[in-house]
């Protein structure tokens, strides 16, 4: 079996900016990626596997791997030799991302493929404090257990004590009880457990069709200045408002590893004695590539606004997907 798919969740740590690269009439300049069917912000795969690939090949000290693979060029237009991937079975970063020579007219198809994430837990302010919506829907297609009754589409089922109608943002709606949200099993990384239990009991779901408006109507929308380089003042006509998924939004993507050059008769062909050395972490597989390098985007970030402090994720957790509490006793 050469196919192993991990899910992740992912916190956002500052707020997410991945622009649309267009603009979107009426209530911001800068849009941000959606989900066409449900008009939800995602964070799409490309911009993930870009920060996993060009992380991870910092991390493993193979700059050259990151990126797209075109070789440099000097002031004459003569390519600067090894620049571009180095295409070298043990290489990590081509072996797990998969790389094009083109002067060779060489390459291999990445063994890993990242998905878009979505969002399963959105945070809202409400007069019950930060609560963080979502559906049941959602939650399930995401992994976790869901218990409790449905909402109904014009009120909400909460997690925790709450007994009275909950605003979300502007939205009131009449509340009841009884829902309780339940990882797949053991999935936490570091110290993420905390922050679980921490929203665990401030859950709040609503029906499907109401959890969009519930997402675009909070999302945090900024309004900034572009400077005159001349003057130091703010240029006239420059003011612009974007958009962005907030802090604290819980969002689930999809890592499928294909290793289909993986001879089953012998070890995986990086040289971890040699590579993995200076990270102090095993690593004896691609899904260990790309979880090396999205681990740097808690740092580094993702998307757009980085210097204006947006993009940093964090991994929270990861279980595999076709494995259920229910079937197999806990996720691994
Ligand atoms: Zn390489």
């Amino acid at each position: 079996m050469t196919y192993q798919a991990r899910r992740y969740l992912l916190m956002t740590v500052d707020p997410v900016h991945i622009g649309t690269g267009g603009y979107r009439l009426g209530r911001v300049d800068l849009a941000i990626a959606r989900e066409p069917g449900t008009h939800l912000p995602k964070i799409p795969g490309t911009s993930l596997a870009g920060v996993a690939r060009a992380y991870a090949a910092a991390r493993y000290e193979k700059l050259r791997c990151a990126g797209q693979g075109q070789p440099r060029k000097d002031t004459a237009g003569k390519v600067i030799p090894n620049t571009d991937h180095c295409g070298e079975a043990a290489c990590p970063i081509c072996y797990t991302f998969g790389y094009a020579k083109g002067d060779e007219g060489s390459g291999y198809a990445g063994t890993v493929s990242l998905f878009d994430a979505t969002i399963a837990l959105f945070p809202v302010h409400s007069l019950a404090g930060p609560v963080w919506a979502t559906t049941p829907g959602r939650l399930r297609e995401a992994g976790f257990v869901v218990t409790g009754p449905a909402p109904a589409p014009d009120a909400a089922v909460v997690t925790g004590g709450w007994n009275k109608p909950l605003n979300l943002g502007w939205l009131m709606l009449p509340t009841t009880g009884g829902a309780q949200v339940q990882p797949p099993g053991p999935c936490w990384l570091g110290e993420a457990e905390p922050a679980w239990q921490a929203i665990q009991n401030r859950i709040v779901l609503v029906d499907e069709g109401l959890f969009s408006q519930v997402v675009n109507a909070n999302l945090e929308v900024r309004t900034s200045v572009s400077i005159d380089p001349f003057t130091g003042a703010a240029a006239t006509g420059a003011l612009f408002t974007y958009e962005a998924i907030p802090r604290a939004a819980w969002l689930a993507f999809d890592v499928v590893e294909d290793d289909y050059r993986r001879d089953p008769k012998k070890p995986w062909p990086v040289d971890k004695t040699h590579l993995g050395k200076p990270l102090g972490e095993t690593w004896a597989s691609p899904h260990d590539v790309a979880a090396a390098g999205l681990a740097l985007a808690e740092w580094l970030g993702v998307g757009g606004m980085g210097t204006r402090g947006f993009g940093r994720i964090r991994l929270m957790g990861h279980w595999r997907p076709d494995q259920r509490l229910d079937q197999q006793g806990g996720a691994q």
